[in-house]
Order: C-alpha cells, then structure tokens, then sequence
C-alpha cells in the first residue's frame, strides 16, 4: 500500500490553504451571511467545496406517471383529465388531474391566477416537474413547475443534472450555487491551496482520480457523465470522494478508540472460580463458542486497558451466561460491575435471573431502574456508594447523576442495538469518580456484516458467539395469509392443550403506540372468546412496568397459555416451554425484527414454529422477504439481506451505526472499499497524524466528532 504522498501534507504556495481562508473573502458574504453559512456548519473555502451536493435534479427523462414514486421528484406530461376546481379546506387550493395512460395524479396550487386556471382546460397538454408525494385522495404533486405543451411540442429534457445542496435558513440554493463557483474560481487557480491526501493511493486495484477534478463532478457534473451513475454514486471521482469520506471517519473512530484506551482502567482477575460454581447449578456445559468469547473477555479484562467490546450472538446463542461470566470477574476482583438493558422489561428479567444465579455465591445485587423511589432508592443508592451491592442492575437509569458507586469496573449493555455511541460514552463518567475507565461490554443480537462492523465499530473490538446451544430444533417457519385465521387459531389450542404455550404478537399497524395497544387488547379479546378454556393474557407498553413484569413471571410460570403481546416482547424475552409464536401483520415488519420475534420460541427442547401472518394479496418483494425467514434461521445471513433490502441506516439505526450522517459515502454501497479504508487510516495513523488530523478535520470539522461525544 503506497502512502499518500507527503508533500500533500505540506501548503507550497505562500497563501493559506482554502481550509485557513473564511468565507468572508467570497463576494457577498457578509457578517450576516456568514453567520447563517456558519449554521450549517460552513466556516471556510474548504468547507464549500466540501458540501455536497444531497442530490441532484434529473431532468433528463420525462417518467411514465405510474412511475414516479412518491417522495421521487421527476418530468412527467400527462393531459388534463379534470378541470381545475378551487378546493376550501384548511387553505384553499386549485386542484386539478392530469392522466398519461399509465396513470393519473393530482396537481395542487396554493397560489393561482384566474388566467392560470382558465389555460389549464380539459384536453390541454402539460409538462410538469415536481415532487410525487402521497395525498389524501391519491397521489399529487403541489406546485410543480409546469409548461402547457402545444400540439406538436414535446418536453424539453436537459442532459445535465442540477446539484441541490443542503439548504438552511436563509441559505438557497441559488446563494449555494454561487459560492461553489467563486470557490472553484480560486481552486482552480491555486490548487495547491487544498491538499490532496490521497495522492499516490491506489483503492481497490485503481489509482483514484485526484481531488479537483472530483470535486469538480460531484458539484458540476458534464454532461457526457452518466446520469444512472452519478445519482446511484458509482462514479470513479464519487467514489474517491467517499473512499476519503469513510478514511475521516474510521481516523475519527480510531483517535476515539486510542483516547479511551489511554485512560487507566481496573485490571481484573478473571472470574473462574465463581463462574464453575454458577455453571456447576446451571446443569449445562457451555458451547465452545460461548468458552472462547469468555476468555476474550477474560484476557481484556485483565488488560489494564479499558475494554471496548462487541460480542455478537443471535438471537438464544446465550449471551446472558456469558455476561454473568464477565460481572464475576469484577466481583471476583472486589470491584462493582453494572448491566444495563434497553427496556425495564428486560431489565427486570435479567436482575430476577441474576438474583437466582448469584445470591446462592453469596453476591449482592441491585435494581436501579427509573421507578425505584422513595425510601428504597435512598437504600439502594447509598448501598452502591458504599459497595455493599456488587452489582447493579438496570435501564439507562444507571445513568442518573445520583447514581453513584463506590469502584464501577465494568459495564455490560445488552441489546446495544438499541442505545447510541453518546450513551455508551457517556457512561465513563460514572466510573471517572475513581478516575478509571469502566471495562464495557455491549451485546448484541443483531449481526452486523463483518466490513461493517469494522467501521460502524472502528472504536470496538468484535468477539462472536457462533454456535448455539446443543439439542434446538430450529424453528419451523410457514408464512400463512390472515384469511386463513382460524387455522392458526387451531394451532395454537392443539399446542397449548400439549402443555406447551404460545406468542401472540400485533405490531404496529398504525404510527402511534396507544393505537397498537388497542390492537392488542382486541385482539387479546377476541382470541379469549375463540379460544374457550385456554388462559389468554395481555401485554403491551402502555402497562404499568410492574404490571407488565406481573404476566410475564405469571406466563414464566405457566399461569396462562397464550401471551397476547405488542412489540415489547422483542428482545431478551426467555421462556423455554413457548413453542409457537403467531405474528399478525408480518409483512410490515424488518427481517431482523422478525427474526428477533421468532427467537422468543425454539429455546427450550420442543420443536417450535412461527407462523408469520399477512394481509394479502402480498406483493413480489414482501413475498421474497417472508421466503428468507422460511429458508434460514442464520441471523447472519437475515441481517445481510436486510441489509441490503433497507441499508445499515434502517436496520442499525442511524446512531447505532455510530457514524454520523454521510456525505457521499454509504456503508454498503462502499463496502468494497473498507478493507482499504482502513488500512490507510492505520499507516495514516502512525506515519502522519498531522495530515489525518487535518483529513478528520476536513469532514467532520466543526460538527460532533466521535471523540468528543
Ligand atoms: P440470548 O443470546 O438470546 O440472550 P440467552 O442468554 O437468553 O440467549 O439464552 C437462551 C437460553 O439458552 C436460556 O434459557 C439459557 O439458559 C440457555 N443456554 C445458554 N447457554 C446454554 C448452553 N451452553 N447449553 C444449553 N442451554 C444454554
Ligand atoms: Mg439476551
């Protein structure tokens, strides 16, 4: 791998470069403007030129109606179908339909002229260019820009693709625009002005295009570029762009990762003879899978280096033993340790669990969770800060400022798919009081693809749990459609009266939490009625915590058959003798979610199914999505589809990839380049910290950057 070349490093004109030179030395930038520019977050030459276009406009081809997508901006020309009417409703608006053949859409105007009105008859023939968007009576396009066509006239296309910049207020696109072009002006010039730090850098087999002439594309692209390519970001000059956009960020990562690291943290002896004692009550051997992250975290623990660990496992691989194996070695070493769950649900169950595991070693454990009040909390607390609780246990309660504890060594977040770099970081603080890092470890169902999680996670070390317990019978998957409900109905009362029970699950059909509750009380309802003489009960969010821990111990229990459920019961959820799981409305749900869901079943030794339940008809796409849980129980391969179905934003969360949002490059898409991405960024790293400093500066400049959330 060839370094990039040092006299990149170095400014050889006398001016400053363009990252040293304010916007103020652009025409028509004020004081006033600057400091609208400086709200989205552009302070010099650099940081225009570096603002790139979100999209770009494609004028180039006029679309079919039907095939516009909503929230898709494009031509399409249609003939007026109906007449403009002025409609009085929130505001009054002239609407009118325009039809090509392939479809009809509405057009809507909130500001209009008498003669615009009178020009838009029946039979007249328009251009429009808009945005597609969903209305309340079908799809509309409000305030296209339109041209009413004559007889012969067709739409005129442009072949060149019109960059739209990040906006803000005050800040057109007109104002973007031009201060693009007076930066390229000076650019051009002097291009020395602006370093090039991936000169002589070869990515993935090709000498990259060099930086001006990338910027040059991205901000105007010529028209001989093909328009497919640019908007799909395949370019060669785009991919540059994105190989040095994702080198900032990993360098980012990476410095996040050496800061933490450089602190001092408690070195802990490993927790072996209190884990043989758990394990000895437990009455199972441990896979191999599940020994060898353990002693991963063993050696880490030991370290003297704060951990940073990411230990993967689907969904029933057990994980929680293996979190019991690292709290021992902080109990073992005479230190507090703390887990944290993303749900009180969760929470809860884990500390009940832990409480039967690690009273009977004599361990003294805590709850700490938002509604422990009064004089118990004042107990509990003053029982952290003395260090007679050896462990806590908890949500993002743990957190609170009056959360204090005597010597917290380690934490271990579960599911961490649900909680954000910043928490995870902000947790140190907790374990600073002894100005020591705490060890953490986060867990996770969700399997992140490895050149992901080499970024997403560039700050972690990954272990994986690749093997689950011995004697599951994986889980039957069949897809049924909802007209058939009494069948399923009928499977669910043949398992319950074997003595085996079952999930029930409505998720969200409606954007709002009461509603979906409702669902599932009617649901709950009805089932009860269809289901005479089976034990149906109820669980949703909007219970009380406690209520809801009440039926969960009672289902734990086999106090009733059937656990009608919102999503709540996603994650951690560990009843061994549920064998079904029904799911209503799969077809609305991510794969992972689903695969998530059905790993509530197939823990104990029954055979277990889902049955994923759809509306139907159901379209090819949502058909081919149903068909990969049928085919396979890997999480792995569930993730990767979904992955590439819904992109890393959707399926991690935006946060949860730990990167803040990206210019031109995407996790995926890109994915090809990270190996070499992050080969740079270490040579980077250790031969030239002051040009990568300047490159983390570059794109993350003044937003947040890793290190200092
Ligand atoms: P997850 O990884 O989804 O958190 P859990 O830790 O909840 O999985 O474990 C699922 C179930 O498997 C639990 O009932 C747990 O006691 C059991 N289990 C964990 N490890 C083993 C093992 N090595 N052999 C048999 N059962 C195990
Ligand atoms: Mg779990």
């Amino acid at each position: 791998m060839a370094k990039p070349a040092p006299s990149a490093s170095k400014n050889l004109c006398n001016s400053p470069t363009l990252a040293e030179t304010p916007l103020t030395e652009l025409k028509g930038v004020g004081a006033s403007m600057s400091a609208k520019l400086a709200a989205l977050h552009l302070h010099s030459i650099q940081d225009v030129l570096f603002h790139l276009p979100l999209r770009y406009e494609d004028r180039s081809r006029v679309y079919p109606i039907a095939g516009l997508l909503p929230g898709q901006r494009g031509y399409i020309c249609g003939e007026v179908e109906l007449a403009p009417q002025v409609k009085f409703g929130k505001r009054r608006s002239m609407v009118l339909r325009i039809a090509d053949g392939s479809g009809a859409v509405t057009l809507r105007f909130f500001h209009f002229s008498a003669a615009q009105k009178a020009a838009l008859s029946v039979g007249a023939r328009l251009a429009c260019f808009g945005e597609l968007r969903r209305g309340p009576g079908g799809n509309e396009m409000v305030h296209p820009e339109y041209k009413v066509l004559g007889a012969q006239q067709s739409v005129e296309t442009s072949d060149k693709l019109t960059p739209i910049y990040p906006a803000g207020d005050g800040v057109q696109q007109r104002t973007l625009r031009r201060l693009v072009d007076q930066s390229f002006t000076l650019l051009v010039k002097q291009p020395e002005r602006l370093a090039d730090y991936l000169r002589g850098v070869p990515a993935a087999g090709v000498q990259l295009p060099g930086l001006v002439e990338s910027l040059q594309l991205v901000h105007n692209p010529p028209v001989t570029v093909s328009v497919a390519e640019l908007l799909e970001r395949r370019h060669p000059c785009q991919r540059r762009l994105a190989f040095e956009e994702l080198l900032a960020h990993t360098l980012s990562l990476q410095q996040l990762r050496v800061a933490t690291r450089r602190q001092p943290a408690a070195a802990l002896q490993n927790g072996k003879v209190l884990f043989d004692q758990l394990l000895a009550q437990l009455g199972f051997p441990l896979t191999g899978a599940q020994n060898r992250v353990i002693s991963e975290l063993y050696d880490d623990l030991a370290s003297g280096q704060p951990t940073l660990r990411l230990v993967q496992g689907d969904v029933g691989s057990g994980k929680t033993v293996v979190a019991a194996a690292a709290l021992l070695a902080a109990v073992a070493s005479g230190e507090q340790a703390a887990m944290m769950a993303p749900t009180e649900l969760l929470a809860e169950q884990h500390y009940l669990n832990f409480c039967q595991w690690l009273e009977p070693l004599g361990i003294r454990i805590g709850w700490v969770a938002g509604r422990v009040k009064g004089k118990q909390r004042r107990e509990m607390l003053q029982e952290l800060s003395s260090g007679d609780l050896q462990i806590a246990i908890g949500t993002h309660a743990l957190f609170q400022a009056d959360i204090e504890f005597k010597s917290l060594a380690l934490v271990v977040i579960d599911e961490q798919h649900r909680f954000g770099v910043d928490q995870r970081l902000a947790l140190r603080d907790k374990g600073l009081a002894a100005n020591r890092m705490p060890h953490q470890i986060t867990m996770t169902a969700t399997p992140i693809p490895r050149t992901l999680a080499m970024s997403a996670y560039a700050d972690l070390d990954v272990s994986v749990i690749d093997e689950l317990p011995p004697g599951r019978t994986p889980v039957t998957t069949v897809a049924i459609s909802e007209e058939r409900r009494a069948d399923v109905t009928t499977r669910v009362r043949k398992a319950c009266e074997q003595g085996r029970q079952a999930y029930w699950v409505c998720p969200l059909i409606e954007d709002s939490e009461a509603l979906q509750c409702q669902a599932a009380e009617t649901t709950a309802a009805q089932l009860t009625e269809e289901l005479s003489g089976l034990r149906v009960a109820l669980i949703h969010g909007r219970m009380k915590a406690v209520e809801k821990q009440t039926i969960m111990a009672a289902f734990k229990n086999r106090e009733s058959d059937l656990l009608v459920a919102t999503t709540v019961i996603e994650v951690g959820v560990d009843v061994p003798n549920a064998s079904l799981m029904i799911i209503e409305n799969a077809e609305r749900l991510g794969l992972s979610q689903l695969h998530q869901l059905r790993g509530r079943v197939g823990r104990g030794q029954a055979e277990s199914s889902c049955v994923l339940m759809y509306k139907s008809p159901l379209g090819r796409m949502a058909k081919s999505r149903l068909s990969i849980l049928r085919e396979t129980n890997d999480g792995f391969r569930i993730a990767n589809r979904d992955l590439e179905l819904r992109g890393p934003g959707e399926v991690l969360g935006t946060r949860q990839t730990g990167l803040v949002t990206m210019r031109v490059a995407d996790l995926l898409r890109d994915a090809g380049l990270l190996p070499e991405v992050r080969e740079v960024a270490e040579n980077l790293a250790l031969n030239q910290p002051e040009l990568a400093e300047r490159l983390v500066d570059r794109w993350l400049g003044s937003r947040a950057r890793y290190g200092e959330v």
